[in-house]
Parts: structure tokens; C-alpha cells; sequence
């Protein structure tokens, strides 16, 4: 029978803040399950700390709330012990690039078939606002005393050549259009990585809904406002490695485009490369029986519960004698 959008969806309390932009990344996610009609029991879905660290409690499916800037270790454990999963990672910008950067770096050398969904707002919502690592130089947002000292992190760039084959810009306040780069992302073969811009009303007073929509960005011709974000598949752009020769035209092309910041921020799909082997795929070349018989169906207790690992080999090897 076919699922519901209301089946993806929870009946658990949300203290979000009114207008959050929280609320569009969560509604995209239920409504690209929906449309992928992807079954809940075949769904896992992780967040690590912060406002957005409870996405999973509201969305029906399995979900698992990790820990400060470790959602993708618990993520790709999770994926590598049952490769039949859709694993789903979400989290702050504070939570993956700042403590859990050097996570983000090596999720990217891996290249796990999952997807990894950014709310980036620029801020430590759920601490009251600090300064975080996407939030630009010299900006001072409301709960700063003093503007930002240190330069921006460029979440594009990073996950470029930290090797993520699926690199992806959304906007939390376009719920379609996300919703189509999610679906995109889940589709990819490799990591997919949505760097979802996200206003903060609570917290961030400069990057706001109505900066976004342009209130201040007038045309003098017409004298309307022109919004910030455009849709670069609808300017021409192209990101997809149709050819392994063209892998470093295509990197160029993205560094360049995530570059692009102020009156004009390109949103969807900067880059999609599926000539590299997954971590899978890797694996199974060591590992023959690995789709198989992978390590979620193996045996770690015996009738008893007991475990039968056995580590008397180990402890022999180990052992210093007088
Ligand atoms: Fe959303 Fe900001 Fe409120 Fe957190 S503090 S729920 S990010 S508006």
C-alpha cells in the first residue's frame, strides 16, 4: 500500500522557533521519502547536536540524535554494517564544520552511498547565537559583542576536495526545489553532501528571510526587489562529470561558482561525479561476501547472550611476562 505524506511525519512536539528555517529542510525530507515512497523500515536518519539535531524525533522513520559534531561516524557505521539502508545525516554548520570538521573530511575520502544535509544559518542557534564557522568575516550578528574575527569556512569548496562525489546548494524557504536536490542526492551513487542555507530569525539578524528575498536589493530599473538566490541548472550551469577527463574542468567550475556570495547565491546542483568507487564497492573487492553477508547479520551472542567473540588469541599476543 502506498504511503502517505502524513505517514513520514511525527506527532512529537516541535519547539522550534516560529519561522525557523528548520521547518522547510524538514518538510522537503518527509516529502522526498513521500515521493520515493521510500519504505520507513528501510530508512535511518542521524543528526548530531544543536537546534536541527532533533529533525530525526519528527520525521517517522528510524532515528538515531548522536552526539556534538559525530553524526557521520554514527552515520557510516550504520551504512557499512547494513548497506541496504538509506541513511540519512543532518546537522548544523557548528556541529559538522566546526568540531566535526575532520568527520566531514574523512566521510569525504570515503565516499559512503549516503546523504549529508547541512543547516547552515551561521550561528550556534541552540547556544544563543556564537559565531559559526560559515558565518563571514567581520559580520556581527546580534548576540556578538564585536564583529567576527575569523574568516568563513566554504562548505562547497571544503566538500570538493575533501572527495564528496554529490555537492549541492538548497534553500530552506524553496521546500520544492530542496526537495528535488534531496531526491537527486538520494538517487546519487556515492556521498551527497546539500549545503542548505537556512535563515535564523532567533539568532542571525543580518541573513534573514527578507535578505534573502532582497528587500534591499532593488533594482533601479524596475524599482522591485530582486532575490538573492538563483537556480544555477537555470542559468545554463551544468555540474555533472559526463567524462573522467573532465573531472578538473568541472572542479574549477565549482570553486568558482561557490565563490559567487552577496547580491547573487547560486542554489542546486554544483557538482555530481560518479566515476569514483564507493567505500562499498571497495570494500566488497576485499571482502566477496560482503553484500551478503554483511556485519548486521552476523552472529555477536550466542543463545545465552553471551558474546562469542573470542580475544584470547589477542590477549595472548599482548601479553608482557616478567
Ligand atoms: Fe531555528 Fe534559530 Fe530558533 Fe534554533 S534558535 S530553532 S535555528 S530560529
Amino acid at each position: 500500500m502506498a504511503l502517505k505524506l502524513a505517514d513520514y511525519k511525527t506527532d512529537t512536539h516541535n519547539d522550534w522557533c516560529p519561522g525557523c528555517g528548520d521547518f522547510g529542510i524538514l518538510n522537503a525530507i518527509q516529502m522526498a521519502l513521500f515521493d520515493m515512497q521510500i519504505p520507513r523500515h528501510r530508512t535511518a536518519i542521524f543528526s548530531g547536536i544543536g537546534c536541527s539535531g532533533k529533525t530525526p524525533h519528527f520525521i517517522h522513520t528510524y532515528g538515531i540524535h548522536t552526539l556534538h559534531g559525530r553524526v557521520l561516524p554514527f552515520a557510516q557505521g550504520a551504512k557499512l554494517s547494513n548497506p541496504e539502508l538509506e541513511i540519512l545525516a543532518v546537522g548544523g554548520d557548528g556541529d559538522g564544520l566546526g568540531i566535526g570538521a575532520g568527520h566531514f573530511i574523512g566521510a569525504g575520502r570515503r565516499n559512503l552511498d549516503m546523504v549529508y544535509i547541512i543547516f547552515n544559518n551561521g550561528v550556534y542557534g541552540l547556544t544563543k547565537g556564537q559565531a559559526a564557522p560559515t558565518l563571514k568575516l567581520g559580520m556581527k550578528t546580534k548576540s556578538l559583542t564585536q564583529p567576527n574575527v575569523n574568516n568563513s569556512v566554504n562548505p562547497i569548496s571544503l566538500a570538493l576536495v575533501a572527495g564528496f562525489t554529490f555537492i549541492a546548494r538548497g534553500y530552506s524557504y524553496d521546500v520544492r526545489h530542496l526537495k528535488e536536490i534531496i531526491k537527486k542526492a538520494i538517487e546519487h551513487k556515492g556521498l551527497a553532501f546539500l549545503d542548505v542555507l537556512q535563515p535564523c530569525p532567533t539568532y542571525n539578524d543580518i541573513n534573514t528571510k527578507e535578505w534573502y528575498q532582497g528587500l534591499d536589493n532593488i533594482n533601479p530599473e524596475t524599482n522591485k526587489q530582486i532575490p538573492r538566490t538563483y537556480k544555477i541548472e537555470e542559468a545554463g550551469y551544468d555540474g555533472v562529470v559526463h567524462e573522467v577527463e573532465d573531472i578538473n574542468d568541472k572542479m574549477a567550475q565549482v570553486i568558482e561558482k561557490s565563490n559567487e556570495w552577496g547580491n547573487k547565491i547560486p542554489i542546486g546542483i554544483f557538482y555530481q561525479n560518479e566515476h569514483i568507487p564507493t567505500y562499498q564497492e571497495r570494500i566488497l573487492a576485499r571482502v566477496s561476501d560482503y553484500i551478503e553477508n554483511p556485519p548486521y547479520k552476523q552472529a555477536i551472542s550466542d543463545e545465552n547472550n553471551k558474546s562469542i567473540s573470542n580475544i584470547d588469541k589477542l590477549l595472548a599476543e599482548l601479553r608482557v611476562d616478567n
